[in-house]
Formats: C-alpha cells, structure tokens, sequence
C-alpha cells in the first residue's frame, strides 16, 4: 500500500490523501483548501494526478474542507463512486451547492475590485470561479451511502470500515484494509460530551494511523461549562443593549448552539432576547439534522420526544436577503448566528461591518479560525480589521467559545489513540499548522515511543 498526502499536510484545510493498493487509486477527502486567493485557486484547480487514474472516493464527513474539491473533480471528468456516510450524503447536497455560491459572489468582488483597480492604472488578475453549482450537483448521483459501522468492499481486496468520530454529523473515522496492511485515517477526531452528536470512538488496531492534529498543542476548556459561560455573555452584553454577534459554521456548530440556547431559555438563564438564525444553509442543514436523529446522542433523542431541538418561540429562521437586511436596523439586545464560521464571506460580514465598531457589542468566535482569515484577526483583538476590503475599526468584545470545538485537543487525542499505539508502526499527522503538529509529535513520540511524521504536501510513503 502506498499513500501520498496532498492536502491538509503541514496546514489544516484541502484534506486529500491518495491510496493506492490491490491495485486500485483512491483518495482520502478531496476537500477545499482554504488560504490566500491565488494560492488556493491554483491549488484547487489543479490536481496533481490524472483525474481519470481515481477509482473511488472515501469521503470522511461533509465538512468543506474535506469534501469541497469534489465538484472541482467531477468538473475535471471523475464519475466513479464517492463512499460515504447517510446523513454525509445528505449534507453534501446543500453544502457543496453553497460552496459553489460562495465562491460566485466572490469572483464578483474580486472583479469588482479588479475593475476599480484598473481604473486607478493598476493591474490586477481576473478571477475565475473554482467550479459552478452545476458542477457541486454533478457530484451527487455519484454518492454511495455506507452506514456508520459497516465493513464496505470498495474493490476487490480493498475493504473499509467507519468508526463515530464525534465531530459533526455522519462524520467518522475510518480503517483501510488491503494488501495485508490495516491503516486508519482519523477523519476529523471530535470531543465527548458535545451536543447533539455522540462520543468518539477509537477504531480497531491498525499497522499505521492517519491522524489530525488541529489542536496538537492546545488544551479546550470543558464541554460542561459551555452553558454557563454562554449564559454569562448573553446576559452581560443585553445588559448594555447590545447585540451578540455569532460568526458560526452553518453545519453543525449553529445546530448545537440552538440547542443550547433552547435549553438555557428553556430553564430562565437568559433573557427572553430575540434570536436569528440568519443563513439559509444552516436552515436547509438543520432540515438534514432533523432528518438523521441515527446520529443523535441520548439527550437529543430525549429532547426530540418532547418536540423538535432546534425550535423554540423566540427562534426565528432567517431565509431572505431582505429579511436579513432589515435585522439591521433593530436595536439590540439580540443574538444573530450566521456564516460563514470563519468570516470569510456569506451574512455574517455584513453584520460585523454594521457592528464591531460598538463597544456595546459582543463578536462571539465559537469554531476553529484558520491563519489569514478575518475570523483569526478578530480573535487576535487587531484594533482594525479588512471587511469587505475596507478597514474597520474593532471595538465590540470578542469572546471566544472554544469549548464547542469539535476537535479534540492534545490530551484527547492522545487518549483516543492510546488503544492503538501498541500495535502502531507509524503515525502520520496531518490536519494541522507545522506548530500543532511538532507539539503532538513530541508528546506521542515520549508516551508511546512510536515513529511520527509530518508528512509535507507530496511526500510518499510505502506501508507494509
Ligand atoms: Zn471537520
């Protein structure tokens, strides 16, 4: 067996890794690489195989750094199937639509921009589109649904079994098996205790392991205080009138914290303030959720007897542009989730504009914020911060709500993997920036005495 890794190496987006073996090629993810404009167009575009040498495709969750690039492969000819999990299949549809969206409305700017640019005797590229709707729904006749825990034969002599990963929903971990090496890939490794979704759980033993490393060198607070310390927020920016702005991933992380607020409001912790949802994809996805309660854990079944989760009277369902225009004009206290999680485009940035100059305000970051983004500048408290290419000064609180991370960090990975180390010849850490991943190496290479690699995009490695 051999694998190549060619995205999420040495960097936390573009998951993409290639394996060939029983004389098949497959890929790990074809996920989006997410970064500087150019770079990731170029990265995006062009694969560095032959799209036609692809038997199949293990896809390990929705999220769009893991399944993004698929419609980019299937515009460049790719037809084989694409294995994955139930509830995965069904948030790819909405998901990979949105991306295509997204990536519409930027070009747009961009030209936009290159125009003005132009005017003032600059030069400036023209930007092209990474792929078209039309090309993201190409992508789902393709989708073979694998449920979670099945052994799946892929091709002859090359078998795959998925794990509960405990990172979003459908998400999971995976084991490979052929040519007599047994390889697990982690997928993304989610925490326990996380709403809605169950806990993690460790595949079988495995020759070698694939695993993320987006927190290597971080330690979350725990699950258990995320109520309180929401609570605590909401209550202490309504008390000034000002308004709670959630910049929030629209596929999973939004459905947790509906939940969430559903139950503080439920119990009186929190004032009885309006709420939004304002993304049309986290209300198409949280369809999707309520379609798949398989994936729920014990106390979301609990609460989906006494009626739907992610419904309750001050909630309301942000669908139309015009709708969303209008909450700017209302006056605060109120709480709005929209996308995208890391700021980077969708609602969310014509909210931060109209608000992060009010002290009043409250910016709360609740999800991972990749180098470069303007979700990693507003959690680095920059005094000024690029929206919408202007600059803009930050003067709302910012508050970051880590504990709903959906990745482990370093002790629960090392305890997620510690059933395995003793079999282990390898261990290759992708999924994570070069500082991550050096930390994990060295706390797995004292606790376990293994080999630890941190493969960079194109290094090859033959497992026997
Ligand atoms: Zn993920």
């Amino acid at each position: 067996m051999r694998v190549t890794f060619w995205g999420a190496a040495q960097t936390v987006t573009g998951s993409m890794h290639h394996i060939e073996a029983a004389g098949k090629r497959f890929l790990l993810d074809c996920g989006l690489y997410q970064g500087r404009r150019r770079e990731a167009f170029e990265r995006n575009s062009h694969f560095p195989f032959p799209v036609s040498s692809i038997d199949g495709v293990i896809l390990s969750h929705a999220h769009i750094d893991h399944s993004g690039n698929l419609p980019t492969l299937v515009h460049n000819g790719y037809s084989g199937p694409i294995y994955t999990t139930p509830a995965t299949v069904d948030l790819c549809l909405p998901m990979l639509t949105d991306s295509a969206f997204l990536q519409q409305k930027d070009v747009e700017f961009c030209n936009r921009r290159r125009e003005h640019r132009r005017s003032k005797g600059l030069d400036d590229h023209e930007c092209d589109p990474l792929y078209l709707p039309e090309d993201a729904e190409r992508v789902h006749p393709l989708f073979r649904a694998v449920e979670l825990g099945e052994t799946k034969e892929v091709a002859p002599g090359f078998r795959y079994r998925t794990y509960e990963a405990g990172h979003m929903l459908g998400a999971t971990s995976m084991v490979i098996e052929a040519d007599g090496v047994r390889l697990a890939f982690s997928g993304d490794v989610g925490r326990k205790h996380l709403p809605i979704i169950r806990d993690p759980i460790t595949p079988d033993p495995v020759d070698y392991l694939i695993m993320e490393s987006t927190y290597g060198d971080r330690f979350h607070k725990p699950v258990a205080n995320v109520a309180s310390k929401l609570a605590e927020v909401i209550n202490r920016t309504a008390r000034r009138g000002g308004k709670i702005i959630v910049p929030c991933f629209a596929v999973g992380r939004t459905q947790q914290l509906v939940m969430v607020l559903h139950q503080l409001m439920d119990a009186h912790e929190i004032p009885s303030i309006p709420i939004f949802v304002d993304s049309p994809l986290a209300i198409n996805v949280t369809e999707v959720f309520r379609k798949h309660p398989e994936c729920y854990d014990e106390e979301t079944r609990q609460m989906l007897s006494n009626g739907d989760p992610f419904g309750f009277s001050r909630l309301t369902y942000v669908r139309e542009a015009s709708e969303s225009k209008k909450l700017n004009e209302l006056h605060g206290p109120f709480l709005i989730l929209a996308a995208s999680g890391m700021c980077e485009g969708g609602r969310i940035l014509h909210h931060l504009r109209n608000n992060i100059e009010d002290p009043r305000n409250t910016v709360l970051i609740t999800g991972f914020q990749a180098e470069y983004t303007l979700g990693r500048k507003i959690l680095n408290g920059d005094r000024e911060v690029p929206i919408f290419g202007e600059p803009t000064p930050l003067r709302a609180e910012v508050i970051s709500l880590d504990e709903l991370s959906g990745h482990a960090d370093q002790r629960e990975l090392i305890e997620w993997m510690r059933p395995l180390a003793a079999g282990l010849k390898k261990v290759f850490l992708v999924h994570g920036e070069p500082a991550q991943g050096a930390a994990l190496a060295e706390v797995i290479r004292q606790e376990f005495k293994l080999d630890v690699q941190q493969p960079s995009r194109g290094h090859s490695f033959l497992l026997n």
